[in-house]
């Protein structure tokens, strides 16, 4: 049974130190919500005060139509991953996915059936005998991972489970998260620091900062019409002009009508060249002109002293960005409909 969360007005101080304050935020259910967020925002502590493991001082969580604040963690029916997997180091992978039935009081032959299905889910058949000793990273994590889902819970909650894992095997994860939360339907609130992670697994993604929930949306309007600086920085490269330049580079008709402070572009939106119709020209002094792969890392000085630009040329523009020396000028242009004013 997959169930919705319902987070009102919940707030945890240390202190007077305000790690949450006022959080609302509604889960769908069957939902993957993503809390992204830089470090010390808040994102563990309310995703413990979810689990039962953090009391908040004020505020209403419910899942389904009850609130469960006052409800012990271990009678809330939530499967929790940690970073660090917190596996029993002297038990086999079959015992510690078992664990939790076995204080559940499951009949052993349901525990065998079940266990064997979790780790079928999570890829591990085969290897219920190995002890967590003999396992690589990714395995353990699949091992917690198995554990978590093990008593078919109706929430998981999952904190920076692929954190500790290297770039291809975490995003080898990510593929596979995606696919197991598909395959049980279960509503996700998942924990990270890394926008890329964010935009890779979520439903919906909402940004933290400060121990507030400052916007929540689908990774697609997060990223192209962010209602923050905060937020238009946090995910991905953003360029942020103030709007007093911005009116000499677009006409009046493309700009909203109420009161906005800044022009934000994508630092992959800018191409090279003149601009053709229905464009914005840029123009600068190529500061400096880096190779990175997949990319070309561009750094133009503006006029009028406003901070450097940094543009991710692609490799379509490759053959003009080699040619390219420091103190060239060089003329940009982005699209219209790729410009976001905030
Ligand atoms: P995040 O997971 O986003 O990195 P946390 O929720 O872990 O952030 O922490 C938010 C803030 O609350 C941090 O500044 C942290 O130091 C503080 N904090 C968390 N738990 C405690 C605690 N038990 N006692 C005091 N301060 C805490
Ligand atoms: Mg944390």
């Amino acid at each position: 049974m997959t169930v919705p969360v319902s987070l009102i007005g919940i707030s945890k101080a240390f202190g007077s130190f305000k790690a949450l304050d006022v959080v609302d935020l509604d889960v769908k259910a069957g939902e993957f919500v993503t809390l992204l967020g830089p470090s010390g925002s808040g994102k563990s502590s309310l995703l413990m005060a979810i689990a039962g493991f953090l009391q908040p001082d004020a505020g209403e969580i419910r899942i389904g139509d009850k609130d469960i604040v006052g409800i012990p963690a271990n009678q809330r029916n939530i499967g929790v991953v940690f970073q660090s997997y917190a596996l029993f180091p002297h038990m086999s992978v079959r015992e510690n996915v078992a664990f939790p039935l076995r204080v559940r009081g499951v009949s052993r032959a349901e525990m065998a059936k079940r266990s064997e299905r979790a780790l079928q889910m999570v890829q591990l058949a085969g290897l219920d005998d190995r002890r967590i000793s003999e396992l690589s990273g990714g395995q353990r994590q699949r091992v917690a991972l198995a554990r978590a889902i093990v008593f078919e819970p109706s929430i998981m909650l999952l904190d920076e489970p692929l954190s500790a894992l290297d770039k291809n095997l975490r995003e080898q994860m990510q593929i596979e998260l995606r696919d197991l939360h598909k395959a049980l339907g279960l509503t996700m609130i998942y924990v990270t620091h890394d926008q890329r992670e964010a935009l890779t697994l979520s439903d919906r993604i909402a940004v933290v900062n400060g121990g507030k929930i400052v916007q929540v949306g689908t990774p697609i309007s997060i990223y192209t019409r962010p209602t923050s600086a905060f937020v238009a920085e946090f995910l991905g490269e953003a360029i942020l002009l103030p709007i007093d330049y911005a009116k000499n580079i677009v006409p009046q008709s493309m700009r909203p009508a109420g009161s906005v402070s800044q022009l934000m572009l994508r630092a992959e939106d800018l191409r090279i060249g003149s601009a053709p119709q229905g464009a914005a020209a840029l123009c600068g002094i190529v500061r400096q002109c880096v190779f990175q792969g997949d990319s070309w890392l561009l750094e133009v000085n503006l006029p009028n002293s406003l901070s450097p630009m940094r543009v991710r040329a692609q490799q379509a523009d490759g053959e003009a960005m080699s040619r390219l020396t420091n103190g060239d000028s060089i003329d940009l242009f982005v699209n219209h409909d790729r410009m976001h004013f905030l």
